[in-house]
Order: structure tokens, then C-alpha cells, then sequence
């Protein structure tokens, strides 16, 4: 009967004097992140907003985001996530399907509203300094309001407290309905499996991941505040200020994605690096290479350990244990209090034997309450209380998990099934590939075709006939791309994920 509010409360109750949020020089303990939080949540009650309430957040990481996310959970508001690289027409979309009534940003942001419309409804601005009408600097204002925060009735099980777009990766975003039930016991169930770690408050979380997805939003944000951890507000990833925070603050916990790890891997001070400050390294979002793993590991000396989510789980449902068993190229084990299984891919009902890979269902608190206003999508997933992920998966006989690759992308040559993930891998052990990525295209003979996209080391000369040879030695004959494209980088979601779905409508454009 916990809410999100609550944890919160919790730690500034027990750990008041706790540096709570660096960002940049602003500095704030637990018992001051509580006393600003209930004041703007009075100042969001003040100018109407009342429970249930869609309000849009459209920053990045920063103070004012964690501000606002508990402020909102205060009043009961459902908070709708809002990646501030957004451009008008996505922001447009997600304003009109949450049907938000307040929008909440930094200034950079007033010209994209002012371009849809916006005009009607309530904004708030955050601004640096000096404010204006409808803007808030944070300190001068929201410190100044003394009136009491509202006191509301949450249902933790049935009020939903984020609406959390789909990234996109494969295709037209859905809202994610995830309750205060969900967010806090994937909180607590990660806690009941972190091996000792936040056993104390202080840990120092490196907050790159953005908040505004549902990785960096439970994995650096909310699982900080419940293990009263100093949260360490990266606005976006850059591998030398990364690099910098880390020495300055000596993190010691870092949930991070893989293109994160590849490019400080790639970083000319790699060998020196020294991220000893480190207890976990965390790798979630994406599959990690077992290759980058290693190199990661043996150039800096830390210890990856990889885990899966998802959006409809809150999102963390597997983890490689920390100091147990761990397993590269696995995504661990269920969390406590997690049903997981791996079923036929047809009928979605048989259960498979270990080493058989299949569609990968999962049952726990963490699985959201649906999709918004969207109940067929929902019924397509949500199927007797089991989520299915739409990927793919296998268990071993120890009950550890791997992902073979997402449903969605899996490629069909000449009848062949074919996943990415396992082409990707060979590629990575090749020593002139820092990145990598395999899809399908359309092909009139076989249906479609592999094609891999590259990104070569700095400087490392490598050619379209080495890596399909390279590729040739070490996979059957179907699964070795037909092409190979070099560039000098990716395109990437807000996440740091590889997005494959651009790569492929750029090909197939360019072939017609
Ligand atoms: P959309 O669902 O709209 O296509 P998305 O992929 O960005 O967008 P998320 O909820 O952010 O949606 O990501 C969840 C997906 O990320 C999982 O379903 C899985 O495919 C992938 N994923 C997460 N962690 C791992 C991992 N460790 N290994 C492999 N894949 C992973």
C-alpha cells in the first residue's frame, strides 16, 4: 500500500541531511528535495490541477525533473513522460492522446507549444534566474509558496501514476499505464535483489540514463531516492563530461546502456580510465555484446552486469545477480516475485524445455494495467495476467535467461529464421568494429536478406569482403549478410538504442 510519494518521505525522514540531487551547482538533501516537492505540488494544486490530472513533462535530467515527478504523485496527477528532444509533431501526438491539461519544461520548449497551439491549457516554465508570468525559477518561487500540499487519497493498485510512451523502436508509440503499485514494487523487488548494495544510504548514482525513460526513471531515479543514493543529473551522454563526473563525485553505481559502455570503451583514455569508484555497472535497454563486455571489463576494470525490461514492466524484470553467478550474454535471473516463462511462439500457451527458444511471458506486480485508451493493443499483450514481451527468448537448465531477439525483428530468408543479436555478435569480435547492426531487407528471391550496418574503430581500416569472410567462418551460409555498410555513426533513440528501424527505411529508400 505504498506510493510513490512515499518513498520519498521515507528517506527524508530517515536520512534527512542526505545529499539528495546534484545538478551542476545546485545541491539539495533529502529533507530539502521533500520541503520543494510539497510546495510545488501545492502550487500545482493552487492553479487547479487536481488527481488524475495528465501532466506533461518535458525535461531533461535535471532537479526540476524530480521536482515535478514527485510533486505530481503528491497530487495524485498521472505524469506523462515527454523526451525533451521531441520535435512538434511528436509532442503534438502525446499531448493529444494522454489528453494533458498542463505541460511542465524549460524555456527552450515554449516555441514548440506556441507552433501546436498549446495556447488554452496551463504551462509551466522553467526558467534559470529571473521569471516572468507562467514562469518558474526554481529556487526564487517554488521555495517562496507556503501554502500546505493537498492531501489526497491514492489507490496505489488502481491509480496510475505515469503514462510512459513506448520508445518506438518498432513502431507508433502507445502510452504505458503504470501504476503506483507497479513503480514501487519494481523499486522494492530490485532492492530485494541488489546483494547488499544501497544496504547504506549515500551510493553515488551517475543519472544518465533520462529520466523520461522507463529505465532511467526506475533504474537512476527511483531506486536512488528509496536507497537515500546522491542522484548525479547528467543532462545527456558525452563520454569526456561523463568520464569528468565520475572522477569529480568517485560514482558507484552506474546504470548505464551499451552504446554508453562502447563509447567510453572507446575513449582514448580507456586503459586508464580507472572506474575503480564503481560497485555496479548496470547494462539494461539493449543486448549487451559479450565482446564489448569483455573489453569493457578488461580495459577499465569494472564489472558489468547486464539485466532486461521493458516499458510494461516498470521495467525491470531479470538480473544477473551481483556478486553470484554471473552470466555474459545473459540476462539473468526473474526477479524476486517474478513468474517467467518461455512459451511456443504459435498458440503463445505450451510451455517450452530449457534450451528451446520461444516467446518469453512474464507475470509479477511490476506488469502495467495497460496501454492507454487503446484496448486492443493491451488485449494483444496482456493475456490471462501474462505480459508478453514480443521477444525472444531461451532459459538454461539453471534458470537463466538469454534474448535471442525481438519477434518483430527477426528476419525470414528464404524460409531461414534469422536474429540480428546472433549476427551482431560475430561482428563485434571482429577487432575493427566498435558498432554494429543487422537487418533485413527486401529481397524478390529470398523474401528478405541480411545487410549489416558498421561503424569501424577510430581509424582501423576494414572492408565489406573481411567482415563477410569474417562472418562466413563462424556462421551457416544463411545467416552471413549479403552487404555491408560502413558509417562513421548510428542513428540512436533518446536511450542510446541503436535504431534499426531508421537504418532499414534509409536502405530500402536508397535501393528504390
Ligand atoms: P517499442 O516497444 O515502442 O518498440 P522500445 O524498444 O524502446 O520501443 P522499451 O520498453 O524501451 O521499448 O524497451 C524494451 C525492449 O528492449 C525489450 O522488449 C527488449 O527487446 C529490449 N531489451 C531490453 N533489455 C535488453 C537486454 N538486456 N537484451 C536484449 N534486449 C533488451
Amino acid at each position: 500500500h505504498i506510493c510513490l510519494y512515499d518513498l520519498l518521505a521515507r528517506t527524508a525522514r530517515e536520512y534527512p541531511e542526505q545529499l539528495a540531487v546534484i545538478d551542476g551547482e545546485k545541491n539539495v538533501t533529502y529533507a530539502e528535495l521533500q520541503r520543494i516537492v510539497d510546495r510545488f505540488a501545492a502550487v500545482l494544486y493552487r492553479l487547479g490541477l487536481r488527481k488524475g490530472d495528465r501532466i506533461a513533462v518535458m525535461l531533461p535530467n535535471c532537479l526540476e525533473y524530480i521536482v515535478s515527478y514527485y510533486a505530481i504523485q503528491r497530487l495524485g496527477g498521472i505524469l506523462v513522460q515527454v523526451n525533451p528532444m521531441y520535435q512538434q509533431s511528436e509532442l503534438a501526438y502525446l499531448l493529444e492522446d494522454s489528453e494533458a491539461t498542463a505541460f511542465i519544461g524549460h524555456r527552450e520548449q515554449k516555441q514548440k507549444l506556441a507552433l501546436i497551439g498549446w495556447d488554452a491549457k496551463l504551462t509551466l516554465i522553467f526558467v534559470e534566474g529571473a521569471s516572468h508570468e507562467g514562469e518558474y525559477g526554481y529556487y526564487e518561487e517554488i521555495a517562496a509558496v507556503s501554502s500546505k500540499p493537498p492531501s489526497v487519497e491514492i489507490d496505489p493498485r488502481e491509480d496510475i501514476a505515469v503514462l510512459q510512451y513506448t520508445g518506438g523502436t518498432t513502431g507508433r508509440s502507445k502510452g504505458v499505464m503504470l501504476t503506483h503499485y507497479n513503480l514501487v514494487s519494481n523499486v522494492l523487488q530490485s532492492f530485494a535483489y541488489s546483494d547488499g548494495v544501497f544496504e547504506r544510504p549515500g551510493e553515488h548514482i551517475l543519472s544518465v540514463s533520462p529520466f523520461f525513460h522507463v529505465y532511467g526513471m526506475t533504474g537512476a531515479m527511483n531506486i536512488a531516492v528509496y536507497g537515500a543514493a546522491t542522484i548525479i543529473c547528467l543532462r545527456r551522454f558525452d563520454a569526456n563530461h561523463a568520464l569528468e563526473v565520475i572522477r569529480k563525485y568517485r560514482s558507484t553505481f552506474f546504470p548505464g546502456v551499451p552504446t554508453m559502455y562502447i563509447a567510453l570503451l572507446h575513449h582514448p583514455d580507456a586503459e586508464t580510465i580507472g572506474l575503480d569508484s564503481f560497485k555496479v555497472c548496470n547494462s539494461g535497454s539493449a543486448p549487451m555484446p559479450v565482446e564489448v563486455m569483455r573489453e569493457f571489463e578488461r580495459k577499465t576494470g569494472a564489472r558489468i552486469i547486464e539485466g532486461y525490461g521493458l516499458s510494461e514492466a516498470a521495467p525491470i524484470t531479470h538480473r544477473n545477480p551481483i556478486h553470484g553467478k554471473r552470466k555474459p550474454g545473459s540476462i539473468g535471473l526473474p526477479l524476486p516475485n517474478t513468474d517467467c516463462k518461455v512459451v511456443d511462439l504459435e498458440t503463445g500457451t505450451v510451455e517450452l524445455p530449457p534450451g528451446e527458444p520461444g516467446a518469453l511471458i512474464i507475470k509479477g506486480p511490476q506488469v502495467m494495467k495497460g496501454y492507454w485508451k487503446n484496448q486492443e493493443e493491451t488485449a494483444a499483450v496482456l493475456r490471462d495476467g501474462w505480459l508478453y514481451t514480443g521477444d525472444i527468448a531461451t532459459m538454461d537448465e539453471e534458470g537463466y535467461f538469454y534474448i535471442v531477439g525481438r519477434k518483430k525483428e527477426m528476419i525470414i530468408a528464404s524460409g531461414y529464421n534469422i536474429f540480428p543479436i546472433e549476427v551482431e555478435e560475430v561482428i563485434y569480435q571482429h577487432p575493427a568494429v566498435a558498432e554494429a547492426c543487422v537487418f533485413g531487407i527486401p529481397d524478390p528471391y529470398r523474401g528478405e536478406t541480411v545487410m549489416a550496418v558498421i561503424v569501424p574503430k577510430n581509424g582501423m581500416p576494414v572492408t565489406e569482403k573481411e567482415i563477410i569472410d569474417w562472418c562466413s567462418a563462424r556462421l551457416a551460409k544463411y545467416k552471413v549478410p549479403r552487404s555491408v555498410e560502413f558509417r562513421d555513426r548510428m542513428p540512436k533513440t533518446a536511450v542510446g538504442k541503436i535504431l534499426r528501424r531508421s537504418l532499414v527505411e534509409e536502405v530500402v529508400a536508397k535501393q528504390k
